[in-house]
């Protein structure tokens, strides 16, 4: 089981989330049963996050950095198979360019992610965003429980079928969810609430919960 923060924009909430729950799984080791193993990634765009939080304007004008210091949109460097170099990323309103560089899988840390994935044969992938409020997954019956379990306790929405279904075709493109369903791994997205918080209260016993199903 693998929990990963901060993939683009100024995702710095879930850095903190994902530091609070090592945090508390340091303290209560006894929470993982010996059959499962968890990994924590607090920041998958570790020069993405040092290049913002080194810019004056860190606090005023966040929505400047969605990519990693390449100008990559990690969530559209998988390596799927409807990849396209470019694409369109819808955000607050506002459609945008956005690139996944000259090939799939050209970035470092996706690199080192799937690695990851694939020599600790990780089945179940937590992925924290900034800011939508919701919970969002595709789509086998397992992976729907454990998104039905994290919403009802955390109080986020479900990011729907139909939505995701809504959404136009480049937005869909060659990210994780895609690479996810196209590799038979179960990730589940949560876009948290607000950017500077942890959320630690509305997510523990989630975090908790998703340790158990
Ligand atoms: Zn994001």
């Amino acid at each position: 089981m693998l929990y990963i923060g901060w993939i683009h924009w100024n995702e710095i909430g879930t850095v903190k989330l994902m530091n609070r729950w090592i945090n508390y799984l340091t303290d209560n080791k006894d929470l993982v049963s010996d059959d499962i193993a968890v990994s924590i990634i607090p920041c998958l765009n570790i020069d993405g996050y040092n290049k913002a939080i080194h810019n004056k304007n860190f606090f005023s004008r966040w929505k400047t950095w969605k990519t990693n210091a390449r100008a990559v949109d990690l969530n559209r460097n998988f390596p799927t198979s409807n990849w396209k170099e470019k694409s369109i990323l819808f955000v607050w309103g506002c459609y945008s360019d956005v690139s996944g560089w000259s090939c799939a899988w050209s970035d470092p840390e996706i690199q080192a992610l799937i690695d990851y994935i694939k020599s600790e044969s990780i089945e179940t992938i937590y992925l924290y965003h900034n800011c939508w409020a919701t919970v969002f997954w595709k789509w086998s019956n397992q992976v729907t429980k454990k998104v039905q379990e994290y919403s009802k306790i955390s109080w986020y929405r479900i990011f729907t079928d139909t939505e995701w279904l809504n959404l136009s075709e480049e937005q869909k493109t060659w990210n994780s969810m895609t690479w996810a369903e196209e590799n038979n791994i179960d990730i589940i997205e949560i876009e948290l609430k607000t950017r500077w918080g942890s959320e630690w209260k509305r997510n523990k016993d989630s975090l908790i919960n998703s340790l158990i199903i």
